[in-house]
């Protein structure tokens, strides 16, 4: 028996980005199908305080669920699995699931983030919202007059640790090979950050949350937080399969236009997948945006192929 699926809109990630933009393209009578895993988004483990409209803390775990029992109630159907395969055919795509589902669609939006990298140590996971952090913009708030380091070689870390010094009552700086500009080295050294080079974490200590790190030297650092800066990388494989212009720099974003709508008619691209900055509020912006123009695309696709 075929496993084959229709919709007009298949959307590849349950983050921030994809529901919105489920949303919104449901409530323009389209037929949506989202696919991915809440508990895969960035969003999930965080603590959301700077998104407008909401007072309070609250966790990324709630908003998703609460996310997609909007999505779903608007009619968009969920399967949670990750796609494996996708292919133009014409003015159509094939989308394939990690359980072979096949689904037919007239458009896709990417909405799957990106995936952090992170130090590969033993209990990193474990630690995540609980001292360990990838993310300064996000989380430094949380860290006032608190001890905390910083761990990567470039820019992002060294004004990661500097948008830190500003808070926190002491950070220190740990990087293997730091490949900074003199400009910065300046300023950390006028911020008062502590730079340790040469350095690398082989250790995060503590019970529930993170109280210490060790070093490769032996050196116990006693702190609240660890900031792992070390850069995103996306999961672009995909996307360039389609033929997706990826950014020609690194090869980690998707080149999308204020539509949101990248090189590629029918697809579309939303959120962290986007690049910076990586932000609930402009992932839903954006989502926003793709949703309806998403929709807007299948819904003249659909009335021009009536009259014809
Ligand atoms: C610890 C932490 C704290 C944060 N704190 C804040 C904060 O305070 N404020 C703020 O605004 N932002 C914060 N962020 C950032 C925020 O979570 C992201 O900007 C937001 O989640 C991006 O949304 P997105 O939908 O683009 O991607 P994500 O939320 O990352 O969702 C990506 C989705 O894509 C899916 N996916 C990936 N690959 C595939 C595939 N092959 N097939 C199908 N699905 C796929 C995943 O399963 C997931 O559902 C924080 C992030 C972290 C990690």
């Amino acid at each position: 028996m075929s496993k084959k699926k229709h919709y007009d809109i298949v959307i590849l990630g349950v983050g921030p980005a994809g529901l919105q933009a489920a949303i919104h393209a449901t409530r323009k009578k389209t037929s949506v199908l989202l696919l991915g895993r809440l508990n895969k988004s960035s969003l999930y483990k965080a603590h959301i305080e700077n998104y407008c409209c909401i007072e309070g803390v609250k966790t990324g775990k709630e908003l998703l669920e609460a996310g997609l029992k909007q999505a779903t109630s608007f009619g968009a159907k969920h399967i949670e699995e990750d796609v494996i395969r996708t292919e133009k055919h014409n003015k159509k795509f094939l989308v394939e699931t990690e359980s072979h589902i096949e689904i037919e669609c007239y458009s896709i939006i990417m909405a799957t983030g990106i995936s952090r990298k992170g130090l590969g140590l033993d209990r990193e996971k474990e630690f995540v919202g609980r001292g360990v952090s990838y993310c300064v913009d996000c989380d430094a708030n949380f860290y006032k007059d608190k001890v905390v380091a910083v761990v990567g070689d470039g820019s992002a870390a060294a004004s990661g640790a500097l948008t830190l010094s500003k808070l926190a009552k002491h950070v220190t700086l740990i990087s293997k090979e730091l490949d900074i500009s003199a400009g910065l080295k300046e300023d950390l050294a006028a911020a008062q950050v502590e730079v340790l080079e040469g350095r690398k974490v082989k250790e995060l200590i503590g019970d529930n949350e993170l109280k210490a790190i060790k070093l490769d030297n032996d050196q116990k650092i006693d702190l609240d937080g660890l900031f792992i800066e070390k850069g995103a990388k996306g999961t672009m494989e995909l996307a360039a399969f389609l033929g997706v212009t990826l950014d020609p720099e690194h090869f980690t974003y998707i080149i999308t236009n204020k539509n949101q709508e990248t090189n590629v008619e029918g697809i579309y691209a939303c959120g962290d997948v986007c690049g910076p900055p990586f932000q609930m509020a402009k992932a839903v912006g954006e989502g926003c945006i793709a949703g309806m123009n998403a929709a807007s695309y299948v819904n003249h696709l659909k009335r021009k192929s009536k009259e014809g």
